[in-house]
């Protein structure tokens, strides 16, 4: 049986990637910088809607430039969303900042703004919040934006699953003062590894790209007046980034098909199929879904059920407040049973690979069913 993947690369049909990476031979800019890079910083800006993108060699990246942007360092608080990848966390701890984790709620699994503003009586005011919109969810960014509004602080947001997604007709990346996107091999477009800068900021765009490129000064030597890093996206990724662009809405229209026949499947059975809130349009990069209390069946059951089959599947994102790597942090919550713990307890990411055959997603399914 062939194996059934999560979410693999998917390049064009037409092959447009690979056309762009030999016009990058045949002019020799194999290198950080060059046309590439210049318009798949466009593409993605035009499709956004955002005023300025820096392409970076990851999603990671490009948090850690938010949060220097945003001021963070030795010593400060940042407020992050517990249900997320280790990624939007870590750059806290590159920067000697401390991070504080911030519950879920149900409507979209992402930070909850009553727990954010519990945070905000707890701990006090952080130097920025880093929301997430977990698998291409969209957060609830007017709330959010409200409470950080109060206190005057950044909201970055952490869109590396939401490309593609879009909260009250505005697209994901666009909503907070910094956004992250990630090209990384496994997300809705790929450039086999590589993220993406957006803000509103011209002069922190400015800042990011001069910090991605080792801080270097305008002079005719090399002159350095602050620490920087070697951050920028190489010109032959960016070639498969621009080419991916170009099949970007046909990525989201079949991850959005994948998630309703799943949904179709699933209807008699005991299982909710992640949120779709109102108002907002999700790329469904990742079909996600939990099984109600007591119906006998477990994520782990689920996923070595499919193993046996030779299909991926996966627990949700275990939360941060509950890794080891960072015990002893702050966590703010408001309900008794912090709603992220219940989440990863029960939720499932189910294949949502669009290279998958309808047949193959059946598989998928009966395999499931036969569970129950
Ligand atoms: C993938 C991911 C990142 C990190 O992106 P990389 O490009 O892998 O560094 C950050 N946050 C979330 C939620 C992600 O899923």
């Amino acid at each position: 049986m062939e194996r059934i993947f999560l979410a693999s690369p998917h390049m064009s049909d037409e092959g447009y990637e690979l056309e762009y990476i030999h016009d990058a031979f045949r002019k020799n800019w194999i290198a950080p910088l060059g046309e590439n890079v210049n318009e798949f910083e466009k593409a993605v800006r035009d499709y956004v809607g955002a005023k300025n993108a820096v392409a970076l060699s990851s999603g990671t990246a490009a948090l850690h430039l938010a949060m220097i942007l945003a001021g963070v360092g030795r010593g400060d608080k940042v407020f992050c969303q517990s249900l997320t990848f280790s990624a939007s966390a870590n750059p806290v701890a590159y920067l000697g900042a401390e991070p504080v984790f911030v519950d879920s709620e149900r409507e979209t699994w992402n930070m909850s703004p009553e727990a954010l503003r519990r945070a905000f009586e707890e701990y006090g005011r952080p130097k920025a919040v880093v929301a997430v919109h977990l698998y291409g969810i969209p957060a609830k960014m007017d709330e959010l934006r409200a409470v950080c509004a109060e206190y005057d602080v950044p909201l970055i947001e952490d869109a590396a699953e939401a490309l593609g997604s879009e909260y009250k007709g505005r697209a994901c990346g666009t909503l907070g003062e910094y956004a992250a996107l990630s090209f990384n091999g496994n997300k809705i477009i790929t450039t086999s590894g590589g993220g993406m800068l957006l803000c509103g900021s011209d002069d922190d765009a400015k800042q990011a790209l001069k910090l991605a490129t080792q801080a270097r000064e305008p002079f005719p030597w090399y002159q350095h007046e602050e620490i920087g890093y070697n951050y920028r996206l190489s010109n032959i990724s960016a070639g498969i980034g621009r080419g991916q662009m170009r099949v970007l809405d046909k990525r989201v229209a079949a991850k959005r098909d994948i998630y309703k026949r799943y949904a179709e499947h699933f209807g008699k059975l005991p299982i909710a199929m992640a949120p779709m809130p109102e108002d907002t349009r999700p790329n469904c990069w990742l079909s996600t879904m939990l099984l109600e209390p007591g119906c006998g069946v477990s994520p782990s059951d689920i996923i070595a059920a499919l193993g046996v089959e030779n299909i991926e599947a996966r627990h949700l994102w275990k939360p941060m407040h509950m890794q080891p790597v960072f015990s002893g942090c702050g966590f703010a919550k408001v309900e008794d049973r912090a709603v992220s713990e219940e989440l990863f307890e029960s939720g499932v990411c189910l294949p949502s690979d669009t290279k998958m055959t309808p047949e193959q997603q059946m598989r998928v399914c009966e395999t499931i069913k036969k569970l129950f």
